[in-house]
């Protein structure tokens, strides 16, 4: 169930029966030469609502931008500020959690964002064990959607070590799977980008000029897209269930 396609009476009976939320969440920053500047987004997004779907969970609006300060030297990115963002997940736990919803999941499209997802939660819970915030206690979990261990093993198979870490062959494939009209050829150069690590966005741009950070984007395909989705969707639904099934 996708909360904005639904009214508040069906959100109502939910209720009834579920306490969880998934709460996709990423980034819009630049790709690459051929990735969307929504990879980060969409990929949560798309996987989640297969989630959704199987494990007859509902999903949130999906927090479509996130950190990407070092992204900001490529025109399109937009960026928050960790303190912006961790304002954002709180005033959304906070809004939902009225309603009786306790178990937060979110699935997460971008790297750049763990750390502030981590403060986040680290902010909630401080909020709540000073007992100020009524309500039941909350629980919190971050996934990454390229983690899981189907997921993992496929991207490994598919791409080796055009992989990467940024742009890769496998987020745009799964992007490529939402939305084939999007689907962009590119011829890159050289094959596989470069390895390093980086400062700020000058420093990104300058020492990685397109984009890309070790991979080889043009390898995606609609095709790989579906088989990594629904790997996904796999990894994602046993973390979930579980994660729901605790006390
Ligand atoms: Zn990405």
């Amino acid at each position: 169930m996708y909360l904005h396609h639904c009214t508040w009476p069906e959100i109502e009976s939910y209720l009834s029966e579920s306490s969880g939320i998934l709460i996709p969440i990423g980034s819009t920053e630049q790709h690459g030469p051929n990735g969307l500047i929504g990879t980060d987004a969409i990929c949560p997004e798309t996987i989640a609502k297969g989630v959704g779907a199987t494990a007859n969970a509902l999903i949130a609006p999906t927090i479509n931008v996130g950190v990407a300060q070092h992204h900001l030297g490529f025109p399109g990115t937009i960026s928050l500020r960790p303190s912006t963002l961790i304002a954002v997940i709180k005033d959304t736990i906070d809004s939902l959690r009225l309603h009786g919803l306790n178990r937060f999941y979110f699935l997460n499209g971008h790297g750049g964002n763990i750390a502030t997802i981590s403060a986040a939660f680290s902010e909630i819970y401080s909020a709540d064990s000073t007992g100020s915030v009524p309500g039941p206690t909350i629980r919190l979990r971050l996934t990454n959607w390229w983690q899981g261990d189907e997921v993992q093993t496929l991207s490994r198979r598919l791409y080796g070590n055009a992989e990467g870490s940024h742009a890769t062959p496998s987020e745009v494939s799964v992007t490529y799977f939402a939305f084939p009209d999007c689907v962009k050829t590119v011829p890159m150069s050289p094959k596989i980008a470069p390895r390093g690590t980086i400062r700020d966005a000058a420093d990104y741009r300058r020492q990685f000029p397109d984009g890309r950070i070790g991979s080889d984007p043009s390898l995606a395909s609609v095709e790989a897209g579906e088989q990594l989705y629904a790997a996904s969707v796999r990894d994602i639904t046993s973390d979930y269930r579980e994660f729901m099934s605790h006390e």
